[in-house]
């Protein structure tokens, strides 16, 4: 047991009692560069590799001395942290400094606006209810259009320069009035009643199957997993998931929710029926790199599919960059490496250096709604330290042309050929290694039917990965996690400082476990 678990535990005990049972429920007492000091009953400091990297918010290690130079500084000056409705020229200057990179790498010249926000799930928030925002003003102004070319057919009707042709009425399922009766004013109802049942359909959010964007109460609905979902279904917005890979799913997606609004309009001397297209898409909601999922890469295929139907059907591309952004595959965007163009993007994580909780969404200005600003916003957003903190980040990510960058590239590949030597040798055991950079997912064959009771029962009680967690931490002294959704993949996402000598550490860890599996032998795993 460790100090802090004596009396009543009463922060989320369950949850301590499922780690526990792997072993897992380890405290760590401090914390430097890529590893953790894990704090034992008797006291002692057991350093640990961290391959879990605060799951993908630690790109440049904790408690970075540059980072933490900067907050001790920010502190010691007493710098206002919570000056709400004030100017604030630091998050301007984070904001042009995000812009001025994602410019860099998409090829753009677009400006992004930018909202703060706390959390991940905050900032995919922002993007939906801004994307909403959005759609039910253009919706707007669309009925106002469509008001406006009423009247002005009403009047042409009126002086006699338009008629309105039988085909109109019989079109729209309505009797032609009798001679000297308002010919337009069972039309203008008709209209009027398919248009209100047009507008008043709530809008698709589109979002890829194995993907995850939070667990609030509107994030969570556009999070693939059922287990964190489907409890929750009647609070939020509803999802429509896609296939990746599947571009005939989505051409289905855009027949099967394209719809028109009716419009009068008047044309050499008649009165005629035109189709506007209905706003039906609140957005569309995807990561590079599904995280959570698996560790699953989007393919430049899939992404030029996605591109493509966003191009056809208007509806807004929001790239949920939180775990796969912020440098930690080889750029600020790792979607930029696909060619994929974000209407919003949503950075969190690695923004706040470890230390801060700071995210942002970016909103590309062809998108952007002024009045969101008004209607949204929240207490420690935008605040000072972590704006600081932020700037202080993309300062170090971009020192030395980017040097960073070239580490999460460089060292991720060392990393992958490790995991891949691992597979290597051991197919019978292991079925993927997949990922990009610094985010690097090792899949498990499926246990379930092992013979050997420990390991098919873990794996047939979706413990599988934590069990793997559980020995790689107490036998080896290194710490990762499977993907919260995809449990027989282990997620490997260290800072840039990896070292050779962690990665070797890891193959023969890694070496061990495939072992341990393939001869069944699990009086070999060590859990606690
Ligand atoms: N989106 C993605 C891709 C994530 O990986 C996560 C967190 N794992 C979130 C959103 C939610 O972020 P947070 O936990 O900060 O709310």
């Amino acid at each position: 047991m460790n100090p802090e678990s004596a009396g009543v535990e009463l922060a989320e005990p369950h949850l301590r009692g499922l780690l526990a049972s792997a072993g897992l429920d380890v405290a760590y007492a401090r914390a430097e560069g890529n590893v953790l000091y894990r704090q034992d009953d008797d006291g002692r400091e057991t350093p640990v590799i961290d391959f879990a990297g605060g799951y993908g918010s630690l790109i440049l290690g904790h408690n970075h001395p540059e980072i933490v130079a900067r907050a001790k500084e920010l502190l010691d000056g007493q710098a206002p942290i919570h000056a709400q409705f004030s100017a604030h020229p630091y998050a301007t200057r984070l904001a042009a400094e995000l812009n001025r990179i994602i410019h860099r790498e998409t090829g753009t010249e677009e400006p992004y606006y930018a909202t703060f926000a706390n959390t991940g799930a905050e900032a995919i928030e922002a993007a939906v209810k801004h994307a909403e925002l959005d759609r039910v003003l253009r919706q707007t102004e669309l009925l106002a259009e469509i008001e406006a070319a009423a009247k002005e057919a009403e009047a042409a009707v009126r002086e006699g320069t338009a008629a309105v042709p039988d085909a109109v009425h019989a079109r729209l399922g309505v009797e032609r009035p009798a001679a000297g009766e308002d010919p337009l004013a069972p039309l203008l109802a008709e209209l009027d009643r398919r248009n209100a049942l047009v507008s008043s359909r709530p809008p698709v959010f589109l979002a890829l199957e194995g993907g995850f964007h939070g667990k609030l109460m509107g994030s969570v609905q556009l999070t693939h997993n059922e287990g964190y979902r489907a409890p929750f279904a009647s609070l939020g917005v509803h999802a429509r998931f896609v296939p990746r890979g599947r571009p005939d799913a989505l051409k289905e997606v855009l027949e099967e929710s394209r719809a028109s609004l009716l419009q009068l309009g008047v044309e050499g001397g008649e009165i005629r029926l035109v189709e506007r297209a209905h706003p039906v898409f609140g957005a569309f909601l995807l990561e590079p790199i599904q995280g959570e999922g698996g560790i699953q890469p989007l393919t430049p295929e899939d992404a030029r599919h996605i591109q493509e139907f966003a191009d056809a059907s208007g509806c807004p591309l929001v790239i949920d960059e939180i775990q796969s952004g912020m440098g930690r595959t080889g750029a600020l965007l790792s979607s930029s490496q696909l060619g994929l163009r974000g209407d919003y993007y949503a950075l969190a994580k690695s923004l706040g250096g470890g230390i801060a909780k700071a995210s942002v969404m970016l909103v590309r200005e062809a998108r952007y709604r002024a009045q969101f600003e008004l209607v949204h916003s929240s207490t420690f957003a935008k605040d000072a330290f972590s704006c600081h903190i932020g700037l202080k980040v993309l300062e170090l990510l971009e020192a030395d042309n980017g040097r960073a960058y070239q580490q999460a590239t460089e060292r991720g590949a060392a990393l992958e050929a490790a995991l891949e030597r691992v597979r290597a040798a051991f197919p019978d055991v292991v079925e993927e290694v997949r990922g990009r950079g610094l985010m690097l997912g090792f899949e498990f064959r499926d246990q379930s039917g092992a013979s050997n009771e420990v390991i098919g029962g873990a794996a047939r009680g979706g413990l599988f990965g934590y069990v793997i967690a559980g020995h790689l931490l107490n036998g080896h002294a290194i710490r990762t996690f499977p993907t919260a959704s995809a449990v027989n993949t282990l997620r490997f996402e260290p800072s840039v400082l990896l070292g050779d000598d962690e990665i070797e550490r890891l193959e023969t860890a890694l070496t061990d476990v495939c072992v341990i599996l393939r001869e069944g032998a699990s009086d070999r795993l060590v859990l606690g």
